[in-house]
């Protein structure tokens, strides 16, 4: 997107430290314009008091803080908050954090998206329904930590800095599609002078777009990398994931046996479980054949419904069924809490409600 201004969100030290510079300040400026951007989540450069007053005012004029301003916020009773942030150009996103405990001092998980809306079109996703608009910017991406952080402390009443301690990739959108803002973003969120998140407390989840994990391995970032795998069968596959026509599963699991063996890093794989889809006794076998070679971890995630779609969650006997067999098998699997799913938050159930295609 063409800005007037110049944004200064995301930069890292030594570009705004450029920046101050070639706006005739002394390079310390920039250390002090950080503070206030990923301290205390400024926006306005009249808020930021330890800089002279004509400052403020000329970098008001020709400089910016775009953090995505919070419209409304739905609270599950089990503690997660969805909020639906809107962008410059009104388009609107959706973020996510969900608590780690019940307990008032808990940290919290942001799941953040890196598109408006998704062009993958995953069968039992809402926001693949709705079609794709654009990519976010880095600083899109940036500021949806410093938003979601700053309305958390706010709503919570805290002063906890690390208030957010984990982000994962895996709200809207297929982030290796857009891969340089996400890895630009993925650098200011680690930065220890901007968000400061370690990288190990960091994952990307992608839906198997296998020249962005090639591209990941070579990084040598120490993140995660979660693979939505949901059918064990290419046939299968074909239809739940589109992604999956152009890197069938031998294409997929090739680059992250590649990845595995490039990063040290242990691979998560997530596999949603749809009532009389992908759960029988043959889905497990096939499973545990792909699977345990890489030393893999699994996720198991119950499906969460999703209005007008046609897919089901199973009954719990059947969700155990199934991952009894794949703890049989020898697989590292975890069923995963679910989160969120009252106030659809939950994994697929992310949309854009008021600006997709389909309103
Ligand atoms: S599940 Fe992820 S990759 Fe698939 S359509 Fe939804 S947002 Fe896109």
């Amino acid at each position: 997107m063409e800005k007037e201004k110049t944004e200064l969100l995301g930069l890292s030290l030594e570009e705004m430290e450029d920046f101050v510079v070639q706006n005739g300040q002394p390079k310390y400026r920039a250390r002090q314009i950080f503070k206030w951007i990923y301290n205390k989540e400024t926006a306005s450069f009249y808020a930021m008091t330890d800089l002279p007053k004509e400052v403020r005012s000329e970098f008001d004029k020709i400089a910016e803080i775009s953090i995505p301003r919070v419209l409304k916020q739905r609270v599950s009773k089990d503690g997660t908050r969805k909020f639906s942030m809107e962008l410059e150009d009104k388009k609107k996103i959706e973020t996510v954090v969900i608590p780690h405990s019940p307990d008032k001092n808990s940290k919290y998980t942001l799941c953040i998206s890196t598109q408006v809306g998704c062009p993958i079109g995953c069968a039992f996703c809402a926001t693949g329904q709705s079609g794709f608009q654009r990519n976010l910017e880095f600083y899109e991406i940036v500021g949806q930590v410093l938003g979601s952080k700053k309305e958390l402390q706010k709503r919570l009443k805290s002063d906890d800095e690390s208030l957010i301690s984990n982000i994962v990739y895996m709200g809207m959108g297929e982030p290796l599609l857009n891969f340089s803002e996400t890895l630009k973003s993925i650098k200011i969120i680690n930065d220890s002078k901007g968000i400061n998140i370690g990288q190990r407390h960091i994952t990307i989840s992608t839906s198997g777009e296998v020249k962005g994990i090639n591209r990941l391995a070579e990084t040598g970032l120490q993140i995660t990398l979660a693979i939505s795998l949901h059918a064990a069968n290419n046939q299968l596959r074909d239809k739940l994931i589109p992604i999956n026509r152009k890197y069938p599963l031998k294409v997929l699991m090739k680059a992250v046996e590649d990845y595995i063996n490039k990063t040290n890093r242990r691979v998560t794989f997530e596999y949603i479980m749809l009532d009389k889809v992908n759960i029988s006794e043959q889905d497990a076998r096939n499973l545990i054949k792909l699977i345990k070679p890489l030393m893999a971890n699994i996720n198991l995630i119950p499906y969460n419904k999703v209005t007008g779609l046609d897919f089901s969650k199973p009954a719990p006997e059947k969700v155990m069924q199934f991952y009894n067999c794949l703890l049989q098998g020898g697989l590292n699997v975890t069923l995963r809490e679910e989160k969120g799913a009252d106030i659809e938050a939950a994994c697929g159930q992310l949309v854009m409600k008021r600006n997709s295609r389909s309103q």
